[in-house]
């Protein structure tokens, strides 16, 4: 099994997007293992996106990300990674396909509702900054024995 950082960025918390999102994970058939709401800190978002810090849209990305409350999680499955990646849609809503969260729910890069890790390597960098080991639950879920060969 997989696990990836999730993050619901303010603009959806505060668009009422989080029971929408979060009921998309679900019912694709990946497991919640850890989720918090709270205001990130600066730190942990310029490290977050440390890989951003020459780009010119750093400083607006580190602001908006930590405005106000976004949910952090860890979600878990067969392939997470990847199709967390492909349930978010591009990071461009522009070509973020409809069906996608990026593509029914937003407009511009800038305030793109959510975030998905891009890899193995990212995903298990970021749940080490948003998360403690202790806080990332181990449960097995009924549903399990019908979403897996
Ligand atoms: N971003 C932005 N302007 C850009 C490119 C990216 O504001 O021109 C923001 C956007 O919120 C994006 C985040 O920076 O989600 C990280 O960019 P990345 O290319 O890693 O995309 P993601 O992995 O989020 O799809």
């Amino acid at each position: 099994m997989e696990q990836t950082y999730i993050m619901i960025k303010p603009d959806a918390v505060q668009r009422g997007l989080m029971g929408e999102i979060i009921s998309r994970i679900e019912k694709r058939g990946l497991k919640i293992a850890a989720m918090r709401l709270g205001v990130m800190s600066e730190e942990s978002a310029k490290e977050h996106y440390k890989e951003h810090v020459q780009r010119p849209f750093f400083a607006s990305l580190i602001e908006y990300v930590t405005s106000g409350p976004s949910v952090s999680m860890v979600v878990e499955g067969k392939n997470a990674i990847a199709i967390m990646r492909a349930v978010n849609g591009a990071t461009n809503p522009v070509e973020a396909l409809p069906g996608t969260i990026r593509g029914d729910f937003a407009v511009e890069t800038g305030r793109n509702v959510v975030h998905a890790s891009d890899s193995t390597e990212a995903a298990k960098r970021e749940m080490a900054i948003h998360f403690k080991d202790s806080e990332i639950v181990n449960y097995t879920k009924i549903d399990e024995v019908c979403l897996y060969e």
